[in-house]
């Protein structure tokens, strides 16, 4: 199935799921920023939640706000009892611990899953192997290559796929290439997190890897992956339209799932 239809259905699931509350999951969307991506971004994720059922409140702070003070809303936000998802989208204004804006979130309403107490798994990394459970891959002894090590992508997924029992090799830019080639031509499935054009591009891999492409690189106003298009695979995640999709899908699941938790405790 392509990663849109199964977006499609995915979505379909969830808006009939959350057809039968009385009342409707609530994320909130902190900006504190000026930057055309990010207002890209939340407009899209604003859709998302229109599309399943799900009430958005963007909240925009101006980019002089100082970290105590985001701290503050952060916490009035914790509090409050009708939020059941918050995020704070990056870009956030130069100077701030990002780190420590992160992890100010409950881990409860931490729908990026960024926290290391959430109990929620990181958007990309959940998009990717929810994809790949549907496609059917038996992830059980299998050879899977992630590319790049960042908090956001890498590590988690890395950390994600060994869960399901996969044999899991890091690459980071300090991996020298001969063991780059090496552990390339050996994989079940390779996953490309780096922000570099065609990143994987001529390299030796099995004709029954699967590729999954994460990078995002625009030139020109084009969008590009790490893995240039074409590749002889038994699958290749195209982008636009591949993981991208998959990680806004995630965020709506994490809501829901923090909405459902919600539910339960009252
Ligand atoms: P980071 O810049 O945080 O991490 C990039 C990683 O790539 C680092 O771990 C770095 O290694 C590694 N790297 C850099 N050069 C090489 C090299 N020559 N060989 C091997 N590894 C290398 O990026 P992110 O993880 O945040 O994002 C990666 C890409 O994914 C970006 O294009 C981003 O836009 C995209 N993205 C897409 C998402 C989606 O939903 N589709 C979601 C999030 C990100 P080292 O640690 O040694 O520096």
């Amino acid at each position: 199935m392509t990663i849109k239809a199964f977006v499609e259905q995915e979505k379909k699931t969830l808006k009939t799921k959350l057809s039968s509350f009385s009342t409707q999951p609530h994320l909130v969307i902190i900006q504190a920023n000026e930057n055309e991506g990010s207002n890209i971004y939340i407009r899209g994720k604003i859709q998302d939640c229109e599309d399943v059922g799900i009430k958005a409140t963007h909240v925009r702070y101006p980019i002089t706000i100082t970290q105590n003070d985001l701290l503050k809303e952060i916490q009035r936000f914790n509090e409050d009892d009708s939020v059941d998802g918050l995020l704070v989208q990056v870009p956030l204004p130069e100077g701030m611990d990002s780190k420590m804006i992160r992890e100010a979130i409950l881990p409860q309403k931490d729908v990026d899953g960024f926290h290391p107490l959430s109990s929620m798994m990181a958007c990309t990394p959940k998009g990717i192997i929810d994809y790949l459970h549907a496609e059917n891959f038996s992830f059980n002894g299998k050879h899977a290559v992630v590319i790049g090590r960042s908090f956001i992508v890498g590590k988690p997924l890395a950390s994600a796929l060994l869960e399901k029992d996969c044999t899991v090799s890091i690459l980071h830019s300090k991996t020298d290439l001969l063991t780059k080639h090496a552990l390339l031509a050996s994989a079940d499935l390779i996953c490309v997190a780096v922000g570099k054009k065609w990143f994987l591009s001529d390299e030796k891999i099995k004709p029954s890897a699967i590729l999954v492409d994460v990078g995002i690189n625009r030139e020109d106003g084009t969008l590009f992956g790490d893995i240039k298009p074409g590749r002889h695979a038994a699958l290749q995640t195209p982008v636009p339209g591949g993981v991208g999709l998959l990680t806004r899908l995630s965020l709506l699941k994490n809501v829901v799932e923090a909405f459902e938790k919600r539910q339960s405790r009252s």
